[in-house]
């Protein structure tokens, strides 16, 4: 590396791009002005225990991936690693009577000591709103229906909306009692991480994207089942609360999110754009309390990566413009897989907003539906008969070299981005 080079995982930003940035930031001032949010600028470096107190002592940001360092006076300090702990201290610094209301949103640098990749840098940018003072689930299906509108709104639609609960610290007790018990006969098989999860945070194996305890995770006991009654209501009346204004979402028993602070409700948007790190935008409900106060502040509050956003957008745009040619073909064989190809179709349109997409319904010989999707050029050509229909999933042929992979249903979006 040369010594002009800036360090892995951060980058130097010069106009015209600097350009598209400003547009976004001025593009999110002015939909979360509409829904009453005001900005706020909080300092990039704060005492380390805004984030260990809150955040969790065992988390992976603050155990693994924090940039703190003692100054010269011995104090000791922190780059922030993520928006939250911040904006509440500050929400708090400028007094917060009981009963009060703030909702806030912020731009800026994140810094986090991860190992860098495609998607994932040291220093990043966020897009964040908290609102705090609200505690309703109704306050919860406005801010993720923001999230969603801001994201349609700057081209960067298309995306997964993933929701679960953490619910109350009181549920805590028996929901990491029955994960221990589970995972405890199978910790040897799974990986350093989640071994040192058995002990300090148990439920932050279910966030663990290694796929050999993918699998183990996949028999875990569903948290939210054995949540109480308030808990459950809660998230009935998010979801319900979400349905009625008009925003798509999946139910995701496993998404808990890394950190400690959560309670209620937590979500994050995928998006098939981004490849393999796919997360867009996370955030949830959390009880937090600000160094040197005594209540807890509740709020709920999201994250949306300003650098991932930017990538979802160029994916988002139709590469082909010009061009004639087809993406993607589906063909359909059988009656039964007629209304599912189109059905797929719709779906990947929505995920994949780049791409032309044409299903085939004419319910021909898979010779002449082939015949027809060269004819068009596509690219990739998806298959769905009867058998593929009854496992779920799809033949994935790429026409470039006639290679071709099965995919299940719910992963094809990721297969062709
Ligand atoms: P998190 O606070 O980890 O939920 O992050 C919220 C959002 O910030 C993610 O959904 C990403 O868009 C973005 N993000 C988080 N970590 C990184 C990173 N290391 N590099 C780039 N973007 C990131």
């Amino acid at each position: 590396m040369s010594a002009t080079e800036p360090l892995p995982g951060t980058s130097d930003l010069w106009e015209p791009e600097v350009f598209d940035w400003i547009e976004l930031e001025n593009a999110a001032r002015e939909i979360f002005h509409r829904y009453g949010y005001i900005e706020v600028r909080t300092p990039i470096i704060e005492r380390t225990e805004v984030f260990t107190h809150n955040l969790g002592e065992t988390t992976d940001v603050v155990q693994k991936e924090m940039y703190a360092f003692e100054d010269r006076g011995g104090r000791h300090l922190t780059l922030r690693p993520e928006g939250t702990a911040g904006v509440i201290r500050a929400i708090a610094n400028r007094g917060l009577e009981q009963g009060d209301e703030c909702r806030a949103f912020y731009f800026g640098p994140m810094f986090r000591g991860e190992r860098p990749a495609a998607g994932r840098r040291r220093q990043f940018h966020q897009i964040g709103v908290e609102a705090v003072g609200n505690n309703s689930p109704w306050m919860d299906a406005e801010c993720i229906a923001m999230l969603m509108h801001f994201l349609e709104t700057v081209g960067a639609g298309g995306g997964r909306l993933l929701i679960n609960t953490r619910g109350l610290p009181e549920d805590r007790p028996s929901i990491n009692a029955a994960l221990t018990e589970y995972f405890t006969p199978h910790i040897s098989c799974m990986c350093e991480d989640c071994q040192r999860r058995l002990s300090t945070n148990v439920s932050r194996i279910l966030d663990c994207k290694n796929p050999a305890c993918q699998e183990i995770i996949n028999g875990a006991p569903d948290i939210a089942s054995l949540m109480g009654e308030e808990s459950r209501k809660y998230f009935d009346n998010v979801c319900a609360s979400l349905t009625n204004l008009g925003v798509a979402f999946e139910v995701t028993p496993r998404l808990v999110r890394g950190l400690d602070y959560y309670v209620h409700t937590v979500f994050e948007v995928t998006h098939a754009g981004l490849g393999g790190n796919d997360a867009l935008a996370g955030g949830g409900r959390y009880q937090i309390t600000p160094p040197g106060m005594k209540g807890v502040v509740e709020g709920i509050g999201y994250a949306c990566g300003i650098e991932r956003l930017l990538m979802v957008r160029a994916s988002n745009v139709v590469k082909a413009a010009g061009s004639t040619d087809i993406d993607v073909a589906i063909v359909c064989l059988g009656d039964a897989a007629v209304p599912e190809g189109l059905k797929l179709a719709q779906s990947l349109r929505h995920q994949l907003p780049g791409l032309r997409i044409k299903a085939d319904f004419s319910a021909r010989s898979m010779k002449a539906q082939m015949r027809t999707a060269n004819k068009v050029g596509a690219k990739k050509v998806l298959i769905l008969g009867e058998n593929e229909l009854a496992q779920g999933v799809v033949v994935c042929k790429n026409m470039a070299d006639s290679s071709q992979v099965t995919v299940p249903l719910t992963e094809v979006a990721t297969a062709l981005a």
